[in-house]
């Protein structure tokens, strides 16, 4: 049985027990939300990671994108990068491999991944037969199940692309962003027929069920320039993920919705409310959303300051970018920026929702601070390793105090007047 359909039954698993002992909610309550849909937790019953439970209440999780592409495909580097996206605090991985043995690729990961793993099956589809005119409906069907087949724990799949949203792209400066997205119109445009993961979805809730993958509901047209945002492509879209939603639900399927992408920063409100109001509080999976179209190269910051607004407004999953989002496929320091960036802005929205313990680390720093206790700095840092060498770099990392006020350290006064005047 999958989690939703134990959860409608009042079960709780032991994954709702193992995922609320790492959250602010306990089993019980987790348990609801699961029935209700509100919450999902990603674990496939083929994988052997830890759970993780996204969505209402819960702390904000962050996603890490790795994988080869056809210009770079180098697995031991992937694996690398796996592992500085779990050692810097990803929740989840996906696999985005488009290059090389995709599925060696896959399978390498999910066995060495202790998070759960995503991938993008429709990738696998377009790279085995990037013709579209020879592609068959049941190609991507069956991608879908060797991903599954292979372990993976959550999947994106753009169902709600479908040929009624064609029209709507005409105004759009960016038109299609998404990978998935642009190749199933130019697959309908081509065959003339319905998107095949719309048509054939309820095969793909079968297949999803068999194992409790969860769908990730792919926003296919998703803004890719600020003025393409909230546009009637977009929003025309979220509402049959809507529809769709409602559908996995009823099928005892687990599903989150993917949004956006790129979204000035004062529509990010309105898009969650949408999302929430059009998809029964599914919970929603941002990528970013970045604020700006200009800041290649800081694509991660900008990222980062849609996604505290974000997930501070009711987004409950982050994926991050990297500073080379828009240039290349990222290295591991590119990744490791990515993740901590994301981190961040998870963690300040936790903090600002009142996530009980949120703020512990936070005052935890300010009094090390305060003490100049450098160790103690770095032990509550996001990246110590990064602290320490910054440090290091100004050369006087063996003085009490750092070199950006030198004599004139403010900590180091404060500490003497409270000696002096016991304040
Ligand atoms: S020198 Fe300035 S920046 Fe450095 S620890 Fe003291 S107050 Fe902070």
């Amino acid at each position: 049985m999958t989690q939703l359909e134990q959860a409608k039954k009042g079960i709780i698993t032991s994954e709702m027990e193992a995922v609320a002992g790492r959250e602010p909610l306990d089993a019980e309550i987790i348990c609801g939300d699961v029935a209700a849909g509100r919450t999902v937790i990603c674990k496939s019953t083929l994988h052997d990671c830890a759970p993780v439970a996204i969505g209402r209440g819960l702390k904000i999780k962050v996603n890490a994108n790795i994988g080869t592409s056809n210009y770079s495909s180098n697995p031991d580097m992937e694996l690398e990068k796996l592992r500085a996206s779990i050692r810097y605090g990803a929740d989840t991985v996906m696999d985005l491999s488009t290059g090389g043995d995709i599925r060696a690729m896959r399978r390498l990961i999910v066995g060495q991944s202790k998070v759960p793993v995503g991938t993008v099956p429709v990738y696998e589809a377009i790279v085995r037969c990037p013709d579209v005119a020879e592609l068959g409906e049941d190609d991507f069907l069956d991608s879908i199940r060797t991903h599954i087949e292979d372990g993976v724990d959550f999947i994106t799949v753009h169902c709600g692309v479908t040929r009624s949203c064609v029209p709507l792209l005409e105004s759009r400066i960016m038109g299609v962003v998404s990978r998935g997205g642009s190749f199933l119109i130019s697959w309908m445009l081509h065959h003339e027929k319905e998107n095949p993961l719309y048509a054939r979805y309820d095969e793909i809730l079968e297949m999803a069920k068999k194992h409790d993958v969860v769908l990730s509901l792919g926003d296919g047209l998703r803004p890719g320039c600020l003025a393409d945002a909230s546009d009637q492509a977009q929003y025309a879209e979220l509402k049959t993920l809507g529809e769709l939603a409602a559908r996995a639900r009823a099928k005892d399927v687990q599903v989150m919705i993917e949004g956006p992408g790129h979204v000035p920063l004062h529509l990010i409100r309105e898009n969650i409310e949408l999302q929430k109001q059009y998809c029964d509080g599914a919970p929603f999976y941002v990528l970013g959303p970045l604020v700006t179209d200009c800041s290649p190269g800081y694509d991660h910051l900008t990222g980062a300051i849609g996604g505290a607004l974000a997930a501070f407004y009711g987004a409950d999953f982050l994926c991050y970018l990297t500073p080379k989002e828009h240039l290349g496929l990222p290295d591991i320091r590119d990744v490791i920026d990515g993740v901590v960036a994301s981190k961040i802005a998870a963690h300040a929205a936790d903090i600002a929702r009142g996530i009980p313990g949120a703020r512990d680390s936070d005052d935890a720093m300010s009094r090390a601070r305060s003490n100049l206790d450098w160790e103690g700095m770095y032990r509550h840092a996001m990246n110590p390793e990064k602290a320490r060498a910054m440090r290091k770099e100004t050369g006087r990392d063996d003085a009490e105090v750092c070199t950006m006020c030198g004599d004139f350290c403010s900590a180091k006064i404060n500490r003497e007047c409270r000696t002096r005047y016991r304040r």
